[in-house]
């Protein structure tokens, strides 16, 4: 059967792939044509996720998961959260975005933050919704170079180092996204 991945990444595809048993063949957005970019208009990771994945099925007829992640900031009142991409604007900047954070948390004791990766599934008649998270706290400064978004300051609990001094090997052990995605493995292999 077939099963779409709702992103246009082949690397995360390509990761993914080697993963799932032999029945499924996994597709991508742009594998079905589905090239317009799906509004994630939600405001949490869960919407957003599930947004996606539904549009595939009600458009495409065909089954789908969806991922979403973002960092939540207890101090923030759990902010960036579903807003992590576009926290200082629209145009996406990992730079900007990590600045305002560094901003906003000046003044603020707690410093805990946890990445959160949301997947939504529809599969076979049934939806299921499968969760990741890694724990830690936002450092005063950026450190390392590795990665993306706010990888350089956040520092996972139990490490030294910040995400962006992992080797995406290290990282991909720990992370929010892998343990998500670990969980959905475990299902469609059962
Ligand atoms: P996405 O849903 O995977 O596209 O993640 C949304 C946004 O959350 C990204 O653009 C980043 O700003 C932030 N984010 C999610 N996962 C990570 C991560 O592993 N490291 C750093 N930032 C992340």
């Amino acid at each position: 059967m077939k099963l779409v991945f709702a992103t246009h990444n082949l690397n995360k595809l390509e990761e993914i792939k080697p993963l799932l048993p032999n029945f499924i063949e996994l597709v991508s957005l742009s594998d079905i044509g589905c090239n317009d970019p799906i509004e994630e208009y939600g405001t949490t990771l869960e919407e957003n996720a599930w947004i996606k994945a539904h549009f595939v099925k009600k458009n495409f007829g065909l089954d789908c998961f969806a991922d979403d992640s973002g960092l939540e900031v207890p101090s923030l009142s759990g902010a960036p959260g579903v807003y992590s991409a576009r926290y200082a604007g629209e145009e996406k900047n990992a730079e900007k975005n990590m600045e305002k954070l560094l901003v906003e948390l000046r003044n603020k004791e707690d410093r805990s933050a946890q990445f959160r990766t949301v997947i939504a599934l529809t599969f076979d008649g049934v939806e299921k919704e499968f969760e990741g998270t890694v724990n830690g706290e936002i450092l005063h400064k950026k450190k390392g170079t590795s990665g993306f978004g706010y990888d350089p300051i956040f520092r996972p609990t139990g490490y030294e180092q910040s995400f962006a001094e992992f080797s995406l090997a290290e990282k991909n052990k720990i992370s929010h996204r892998a343990r998500a995605f670990k969980k959905l493995l475990l299902f469609l292999n059962k």
